[in-house]
């Protein structure tokens, strides 16, 4: 029986110690990937910055890493922005965007200190604009810009139809008001323009579209100012898909980037991008624990123990994954199977129709290319706890988040007017029960030696 390894960690390690569901990350798989993006978006014309856009996995170690390679960071909302605040991240390389940051988050942003806003609408403007006049803090503000590029995968549409709830368009009244405000505020400056046209994006052509159309709008302006074309850059989630080297795409990013403003004859201050899903999107995997199986007349299906509680991707907007069975990775693939959760909502498929073999009850599905959006998007529909995250590295496992425990999905319920975290801390200190008997201890940590690329091995762990 051949167990899958990720880096020199047998999966079946990994379950034993933190459970399953579990989230496990490439961190090596990561690094370079920083590295890569990092060496490929350079400009001999202009400056060039990366951020790493956070919705897509947010952990305090992961913005660590970006961090320690002096990347920026994209946050959407206060929560985002607080653990951003408790990492390494410098507060001057954070970047506040969102549609609707409400005047609380944005408050915490001026209290921060934060030196980045993207302003998605007017109505934000003259809530940042108060708030600059109330705080006394200069702020720099991008606008989000609807350039009309629709971006999805392998097709991108180019609309004057502009109704995306981000953004507006430069020749809109909205925007015309935002210059304005902009101007007569002493604490605002207009650092530049913004634009992100989707996601799992194949298609160069429909970032040079974008582009064209945000140079353009620059000749109005004489000092240089910084374009952000967001992120978006697809990546493999299966055979399906096919992207090109993200180092290709990077380069060609700026060449054209370069090329166009000769042709306009124009200059930008800087050219930032913010990718999210392709820096982690492939580096991480989820393990599960197989259930029952079940046939039925028209499919076979394997239960696994999470679901859309920790991938809400499938059942959101059909997305579609490779798996294996991890401790059987040299048998037959002889069984066509749909992989199911557990969750109450017949739409709770992770795989359609996957090849695997026979499975038994305790097995290990590992379903590759969850880095993106899993966690994040993660939830606890029918009270499943959200799971745990470890990054594996050179021989050793890091508990990055852990699971939740039981008591951790009531801890804000409130009885008797104070928390149930409360009572329970308040029982450990009077010594009525240790916090062991009322909470289920979480996952322990563990320092085994792992090194973090998939490989398979010819035994069992
Ligand atoms: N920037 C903005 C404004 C976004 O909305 C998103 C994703 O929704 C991203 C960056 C990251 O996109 P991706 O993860 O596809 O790179």
């Amino acid at each position: 029986m051949s167990t899958l390894k990720i880096g020199n960690v047998c999966v079946t390690d990994l379950t034993k110690n933190f459970q399953t569901p579990l989230y496990v990350y490439d961190q090596e798989k990561i690094e370079a990937i920083i590295d890569l993006f990092t060496e490929s978006f350079q400009s001999s014309q202009f400056k060039t910055k990366i951020l790493y856009a956070s919705k897509a996995f947010q952990a305090i170690e992961m913005i660590n890493l970006v961090a320690e390679k002096s990347w920026g960071l994209d946050i959407v909302s206060g929560g985002e922005l607080y653990a951003a605040l408790q990492s390494k991240i410098a507060v001057d390389k954070i970047y506040f965007h969102g549609n609707n940051k409400t005047y609380q988050e944005l408050d915490f942003a001026f209290q921060s200190r934060i030196k980045h806003i993207v302003c998605d609408n007017y109505m934000e403007l003259i809530e940042i604009s108060s708030l600059a006049n109330l705080h006394q803090q200069k702020m720099n503000i991008s606008l989000r810009l609807n350039v009309g590029v629709e971006a999805h995968t392998h097709e991108y549409i180019v609309t004057s139809h502009i109704d995306s709830k981000f953004g507006f368009a430069f020749e809109s009244e909205e925007c015309r008001n935002c210059l304005n405000l902009i101007n007569e505020n002493e604490f605002l400056k207009l650092e530049g323009f913004h634009s992100h046209i989707g996601s799992q994006i194949f298609d160069m052509k429909a970032f040079y579209a974008a582009i064209d159309k945000l140079i353009v709008y620059l000749k109005e302006f004489p000092d240089p100012l910084t374009l952000n074309i967001g992120g978006g850059f697809g990546i493999a989630y299966s055979q399906q898909d096919n992207p090109l080297k993200i180092e290709t795409v990077l380069k060609s990013l700026i060449e054209y980037v370069e090329i166009t403003l000769k042709q306009h004859e124009l200059k930008i201050a800087e050219l930032i991008i913010e990718p999210g899903r392709s820096i982690v999107g492939e580096a991480g995997c989820t393990l599960y624990t197989v259930g029952y199986q079940k046939v039925t007349p028209g499919r076979k299906y394997y239960f696994v123990d999470g679901g859309m509680t920790d991938n809400l991707r499938p059942s959101l907007y059909q997305a579609r994954y490779t798996c294996d069975i991890a401790n059987r990775m040299d048998e037959e693939k002889t069984e066509k199977v749909t992989v199911a959760g557990k969750c109450c909502e017949s739409g709770d498929i992770l795989i359609q129709e996957a090849l695997l073999p026979p499975a038994k009850l305790g097995d290990v599905l590992v379903i590759y290319t969850t880095g993106a959006y899993g966690y994040s998007m993660s939830n606890q529909y029918n009270r499943h706890v959200i799971p745990g995250v470890v990054f594996v590295k050179d021989g050793q496992v890091k508990e990055v988040i852990r699971r939740q425990t039981f008591a951790d999905l009531i801890q804000q319920e409130v009885i008797g007017g104070q928390t149930f975290g409360q009572l329970v801390s308040q029982k450990v200190t009077q010594g009525q029960a240790s916090a062991q008997e009322i909470r289920h201890k979480a996952n322990q940590g563990s320092d085994f030696r792992s090194y973090i690329t998939y490989e398979v091995i010819e035994n069992e762990c």
